[in-house]
């Protein structure tokens, strides 16, 4: 597979026209390697454009004979869209979120594509798990897809992140972990929502090792019939891209600076951990003497008062304050737990015969 592996295009396919434009735009790029375009729309909310579905496909075959080395790919969510765009020759498919979150639809478009040959791009649910990303990449390679991608759109959380999709980095890492063989690409423009805000994602992705991107690009985004905020004109895209091109450092220098690098990591990581342990063996003694006194485990006043002094120091240090937060927040209740527990472990231990 090259590398990046980078597929661009409207987010949907509203015109022959209109498709070929944009096609011809991101084609010119460096490391563009296929075009999407949305052919079936799943809409939230019923009345909006929901795609041109087969005469987009027709589009597509009659673009391909000006274009033979041009490949596309679309969107398909039932077995009668592989078969139709099969037909019409389509280079690649990709399963959308709200697919990838109902395992029977997954079967069924698996079931359609064996035997196709093509790539598929398997998006992840909305729902922040790993787990349903995971099952709907095994049931393509259950049904023989020999090559497939994973797609990191972002997530549906009740946190507000300020961006349409949250991007919960540490999902795609964890599948990462566990499939170091799959090709991950990121999809900015659904977890940004909206074109200021794609690029930084795109930065995000690639220095974090994302195998490519899948970024929506529309000639002419302000009357893009769908995601007309987030679409990219032909012009930030290729600033992006440009921008995204990173100067090479010698191999052999970046690998001895890294394991340099490392290696203090790795001793600053043995210090956390030894301080973690330090501070349950700190929680087990208190929780003694709550016990000796009848006091409760949890010590609200205590809890508010440590934690704005620790975010005060957070803030001197220049460290982000919700990321020590979240880590407050988390060795608290590991605190708590570990309070609860050992006292529960004490009363079985004094009513041992
Ligand atoms: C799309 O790529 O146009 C799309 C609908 O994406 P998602 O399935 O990620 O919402
Ligand atoms: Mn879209």
């Amino acid at each position: 597979m090259q590398k990046p592996f980078v597929v661009a295009g409207p987010c949907s396919a509203e015109s022959c026209s209109q498709l070929e434009r944009s096609a011809s735009d991101v084609m010119s790029i460096p490391h563009v390697v296929m075009i999407r375009c949305g052919v079936w729309k799943p809409r939230t909310r019923p009345g909006g454009f929901e795609g041109m579905g087969e005469a987009a496909l027709a589009w597509i075959a009659e673009i391909k004979q000006r274009h033979p080395d041009w490949r596309f790919c679309c969107e398909v969510a039932r077995p009668r869209h592989v078969e139709l765009a099969m037909s019409y020759g389509i280079d690649a498919v990709w399963i959308g979120a709200r697919t990838t979150a109902d395992p029977f639809s997954v079967g069924e478009v698996a079931q359609a594509l064996k035997g196709c040959g093509i790539p598929v791009l398997v998006k992840n649910a909305p729902m922040p798990d790993v787990a349903p990303w995971i099952g709907a990449i095994e049931r393509f390679e259950a049904a023989g897809v020999a090559s497939v991608m994973a797609v990191h759109r972002g997530f549906a959380t009740y946190r507000d992140s300020g961006l349409r999709n949250s991007p919960l980095w540490d999902i795609p890492i964890e599948l990462r972990r566990l499939r170091g063989d799959l090709p991950i690409l990121c999809d900015p423009s659904h977890i940004a929502g909206h074109s200021d805000k794609v690029g930084h994602i795109a930065t995000m992705a690639m220095a974090m090792g994302f195998d490519g991107l899948m970024v929506e690009v529309h000639d002419n985004p302000s009357e893009a019939l769908t995601d007309a905020e987030q679409q990219l004109s032909p012009s930030q895209f290729a600033s992006l891209m440009e921008m995204l091109r990173m100067p090479h450092d010698d191999e052999a220098v970046a690998e001895q600076r890294l394991a340099d690098l490392r290696l203090a990591i790795d001793g600053v990581d043995e210090q956390l951990l030894l301080l973690l342990h330090q501070r349950m063996q700190l929680s087990k003694s208190i929780a003694a003497v709550k016990r000796c006194y009848d006091l409760p485990v949890l010590q609200s006043r205590r809890w508010n008062a440590l934690l704005s002094d620790r975010l005060a120091r957070a803030e001197r240090l220049g460290l982000s304050q919700q990321f020590v937060k979240e880590i407050l927040e988390k060795i608290h209740s590991e605190s708590i737990r570990v309070q609860i527990d050992d006292g529960g472990k004490r009363d079985e231990d004094a009513n041992q015969p």
